[in-house]
């Protein structure tokens, strides 16, 4: 089954349902504000399964993003590959007991916002100072010109601090 926005909750996991498909950019709406945009088009996977009374989600997105490098300003793509598992909750109580041990993504109303749900992972996957290859073999060749303390420029902080 292709990637719907948005998917019923009790029956894609009664079904143990699985989603998988392309993920068009203007999905995802806050990296389009960012201007970013990606060099191999998004795919992500979604399965749904329990594990005791706990409603999950293994989740997989893959694609690459293109990223301008800080100290060099090429732009270079950025391979996402994340693999994850989210536990489903409907309640602040639920998050916050799942936090300790899970990964919890909040539904409303039986509804799962999947676009919503992937973006926030693909913006916690973003670097904190994105650096091309060619800068990165630099950095790791010449440790001592690391400035102390490290780049205070965070292009992506923003963001992170958006609260969805
Ligand atoms: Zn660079």
């Amino acid at each position: 089954m292709s990637l719907p926005p948005t998917i019923g909750v009790s029956s894609a996991v009664q079904r143990a349902a699985e989603y998988a498909g392309p993920v068009a950019p203007e999905r995802f709406v806050r990296l389009t504000a960012e201007g970013l945009s990606w060099a191999t088009p998004c795919q992500a996977r979604l399965r749904f399964g329990r594990e005791g009374r706990q409603r999950q989600v293994h989740c997989e997105i893959r694609g690459a993003l293109t990223l301008r490098c800080e100290p060099c300003e090429k732009l270079f793509a950025r391979e996402v590959n994340i693999t994850t598992q989210w536990t489903l909750v409907e309640s602040d109580e639920a998050e916050l007991a799942a936090l300790a041990h899970a990964e919890p993504v909040r539904f409303e109303d039986d509804q799962l916002a999947v676009d919503e749900a992937l973006e926030q992972e693909l913006i916690l996957d973003l670097p904190v100072v994105a650096r091309c290859p060619a800068c990165e073999r630099t950095l790791a060749e010449a440790p001592s010109n690391l400035t102390p303390g490290g780049p205070t420029h965070k292009p992506f902080a923003g963001l992170r601090l958006g609260k969805q």
